[in-house]
């Protein structure tokens, strides 16, 4: 498959991912919500990401710059990652239609905020970052790009690191025992075995 395939299926995937999204960010600016917890650090991160997942990837498929970091790669693997991707989508929609109003870019609880656990939510804690897990690697794969690939999945890695024990911490806060509870019979981002 020519390399343009490849490019103008990222491209795609990336423009994709921002309109399954976009009725949440559209909803979470309407709804009411506390501070936001550790702003200036989740910010970085959140833009950090953002060049990392979408403003590197698209410096890729439209200009020549990045070529330099372009390695052979098996096209069963680039073309693993589309749908790696795609299948990625559903649990991303799914994980939207059931956290609903309650999600939120930053780390932030609304007024009325209630712990979800159903859909993805009941074995999974963190469903929404298994698909950025997702995400990441497939970008990687379709990319078949050094550059592309080590920043994104870095970027990522490195927000996830950072925030998730404050996000945990933050829903131990407010939802004591019954996050607690909740913790012991899930994963974080796979399925706990039983
Ligand atoms: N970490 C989750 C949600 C990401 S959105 C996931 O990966 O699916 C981030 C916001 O979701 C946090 O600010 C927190 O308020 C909220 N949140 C996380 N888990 C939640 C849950 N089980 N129920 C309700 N809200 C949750």
């Amino acid at each position: 498959m020519e390399e343009i395939f490849y490019r103008g299926a990222l491209a795609i995937l990336i423009i994709a991912f921002f309109i399954i999204r976009a009725p949440s960010v559209i909803s979470a600016s309407k709804t009411e919500k506390t501070e936001e917890k550790k702003q200036t650090r989740e910010r970085l991160l959140v833009l950090l990401n953002f060049i990392g997942m979408m403003g590197i990837p698209f410096v890729y498929i439209l200009t020549p710059w990045l070529d330099f970091f372009s390695y052979s790669f098996p096209e069963f693997f680039r073309f693993f990652g589309i749908g790696f991707n795609i299948c990625g989508f559903i649990l991303l929609i799914w994980v939207h239609r059931t956290l609903g109003q309650h999600w939120s870019m930053m780390l932030k609880l609304g007024e009325e905020h209630k712990l979800v656990t159903t859909g993805p939510y009941a074995r999974i804690r963190h469903p929404m970052y298994t698909y950025f897990t997702i995400m990441a690697i497939s970008t990687a794969l379709i990319s078949a790009n050094l550059f592309v690939g080590v920043f994104g999945i870095a970027a990522w890695t490195l927000l996830y690191i950072i925030r998730i024990d404050d996000e945990e911490d933050m829903l131990l806060e407010e939802f004591g025992e019954e996050y607690s509870e909740y913790m012991k019979r899930t994963g974080r981002l796979i399925p706990k075995l039983r």
